[in-house]
C-alpha cells in the first residue's frame, strides 16, 4: 500500500511517498532529512494528533473551557475521546494545565485546561 504524506515538521512541507503494509514501512521517498523520515514512518504506521477542543462549564450556560491533549493521541481514538469530552462538565475555578480528564480512553494522556477561568 502506498501513501503520500506531507511532512509538517518544518515549513518546507516535503511530499513523502511511503510504501508498506499494516505492520511495517518498506520504503520512503521525497523526505529531505531524518526528522521527516521519522515523521513519515509514524504517520504511516500510527498517526497521532494533538486534540484541541472545549468542554462545558458546570452551571454556566454557553461558556466553554478551552482544553487540549497533553500529548498527541492516536488518530483512530480521536472520535472516542471526543464522545467523552462532549459529556464532560468542569467546575470552576480551573487553572491552566489542570487535568480535566485523566488518561482519556486509556491512552495514558490527560486532557488539560489551556486557560485560567474563575
Ligand atoms: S522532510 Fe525535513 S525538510 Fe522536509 S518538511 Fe520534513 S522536516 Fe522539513
Amino acid at each position: 500500500m502506498k501513501k503520500e504524506i506531507i511532512c509538517t515538521v518544518c515549513p518546507r512541507g516535503c511530499h513523502i511517498l511511503v510504501e508498506g503494509d499494516e505492520k511495517s514501512v518498506f520504503s520512503a521517498e521525497g523526505y529531505s532529512c531524518k526528522r521527516g523520515l521519522e515523521y513519515a514512518n509514524t504517520e504511516y504506521l500510527s498517526p497521532v494528533r494533538i486534540l484541541t477542543t472545549t468542554v462545558k462549564i458546570s452551571g454556566i450556560d454557553g461558556d466553554l473551557l478551552p482544553v487540549r491533549s497533553a500529548k498527541p493521541l492516536p488518530k483512530d481514538k480521536l472520535s472516542e475521546c471526543m464522545d467523552i469530552i462532549k459529556k464532560t462538565e468542569v467546575k470552576l475555578p480551573v487553572k491552566r494545565y489542570d487535568t480535566v480528564i485523566a488518561d482519556i480512553c486509556g491512552t495514558g494522556t490527560d486532557i488539560v485546561a489551556t486557560k485560567d477561568i474563575g
